[in-house]
């Protein structure tokens, strides 16, 4: 049983019944809806969409956020020339003229992917020039990236806030943030979809990369944004910066996916190069809950190959990586149940960790700390069942809770048998709270199938 999960963006290659359910046998528990691709008007449709023919899965609504995009006309930009534009120029709606919104002498801004770098010389109010240090032919339209400067004021536009709300309303597993600067910009969001969905930092910014621990106190969870960190920080510092993203999420017990250009070739590819084999094979050694396909699955030739090349590069990686209990050192008292029962799972060799769980809170504490086998996680709704697709090594089924503790020990284990997961001299961990309703839990049972 593969531990690491995969989350698949949809698109043109993916976005049908069939062609969702055909990534689903590959290997995916969670599809990724990208807001930059999307209207909002579409939105509500796509999620029906998977909803449809995926009624297990966890959907992500991935929010734009600040994508700065070159508005002008394209222009050939001249080494050593000097260049005045305004705020709006880059896609920074501005409604006061006197606010430069953090942007100071000396910051770098880039186009095109770091293609073109140029360096802010004088700067008024919403009017700034810059000076070219490396120049070329800058398209309109092209990505700029500002890694200097921390942009004051609101992140979200109105067709963000709009996104978020069709994300809240139709009660979607997690919403993902993009060029998340502070802890405020994650509180923010927070206050609009309530607690019951997801919340996920996108971590692409230099000003982010700073602050991951606060960040990661007020997140469920984390991505890797290699495409857009990779522009904004040299991108020789993208593989320090993942593995401290991992470890930051480790710590604090929230959730973390390692994010773009995984399996790049495989856009037009049917094999993966072996730099891309062992990029994903480094992300599981790092601890990432889950890996995630972009292009290559939502507009790549060969969607369903590039998961299955990703489910079996993860579980064959898995076979070789022991993860450290970083969340039960973080935490000491808040962890000690789960903690001794993923001990006691490994002492055991125990088949699997059986997580019964109310509000799914219990079974997230339990891959936080990293047992080395799977958790089957009970929980008593369906949409609980699917906020647990993201985390490392759950498998998520629901069945209603009995009021007394021993019956929903029993019953749990004979749903596990009914499935085939449980076998005749499996000994398995069981984790429940004796207490009810209580989401933490208290009781550890040792569990041999007899013969
Ligand atoms: P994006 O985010 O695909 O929305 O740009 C991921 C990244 O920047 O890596
Ligand atoms: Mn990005």
């Amino acid at each position: 049983m593969r531990l690491t999960k995969i989350v698949a963006t949809l698109g043109p290659a993916s976005l049908s019944v069939p062609g969702i359910q055909s990534l689903v046998s590959a290997g995916v528990s969670v599809f990724r809806l990208n807001c930059s691709h999307l209207s909002t008007q579409d939105l509500p449709e796509l999620i029906a969409l998977v909803r449809e023919a995926a009624p297990e899965a966890g959907v992500m609504v991935d929010i734009q956020g600040p994508k700065l995009r070159f508005a002008p006309e394209s222009i050939d930009l001249v080494n050593d020339s000097v260049v005045s534009y305004k705020l709006s120029d880059l896609g920074i709606e501005t409604s006061d003229a006197t606010d430069s919104r953090g942007l100071e002498v000396g910051h770098r801004i880039l186009m095109d992917d770091g293609r073109i770098e140029t360096v802010v010389e004088n700067v008024d109010g919403e009017r700034f020039s810059v000076r070219v240090r490396r120049g070329g032919f800058l398209q309109h339209g092209k990505g700029v990236n500002l890694p200097d400067t921390e942009v004051r004021g609101s992140l979200l536009s109105d067709k963000d806030l709009a996104d978020v709300a069709v994300a809240r309303d139709l009660g979607v597993e997690i919403v993902a943030v993009s060029f998340v600067q502070t802890p405020s910009d994650i509180l923010s969001i927070r206050e609009l979809i309530g607690d019951d969905i997801l919340l996920f930092a996108k971590i692409e910014r230099p000003q982010a990369l700073e602050r991951i621990d606060e960040i990661c106190a007020v997140s469920d969870g984390v991505m890797a944004a290699r495409g857009d960190l990779g522009v904004e920080t040299p991108y020789e510092s993208v593989p320090a910066a993942q593995t401290r993203i991992a470890l930051s999420a480790l710590r604090h017990g929230v959730v973390s996916i390692c994010a773009t250009e995984m399996l790049e070739s495989m856009t037009t590819s049917s094999r993966p190069t072996r730099a891309e084999v062992a990029d994903v094979s480094g992300a599981v050694r790092d601890g990432f809950d889950a890996v995630m396909l972009s292009g290559e699955t939502a507009v790549g030739l060969h969607p369903a190959e590039a998961v299955r090349a990703m489910a079996r590069i993860c579980e064959e990686s898995e076979k070789h990586v022991a993860m450290a209990n970083y969340f039960a050192d973080a935490n000491p008292g808040a962890a000690a149940v789960t903690a001794a029962a993923s001990a006691l799972a490994k002492r055991t060799s125990a088949k699997f960790i059986l997580s019964i769980s109310l509000t799914g809170f219990s079974a997230r504490l339990m891959a936080s700390c990293r047992p080395s086998c799977p958790i089957v996680a009970i929980t008593p709704s369906a949409d609980r069942s699917r906020r647990l697709n993201v985390n490392r090594g759950v498998y998520p089924l629901v069945l209603e809770r009995d009021r007394n503790f021993t019956s929903a020990v029993t019953s749990a284990i004979q749903l596990t048998k009914e499935i085939n997961m449980l076998k005749s001299g499996d000994e398995i961990v069981v984790c429940a709270s004796r207490l009810h309703p209580r989401s933490d839990a208290d009781t550890i049972l040792l569990h041999r199938e007899p013969d």
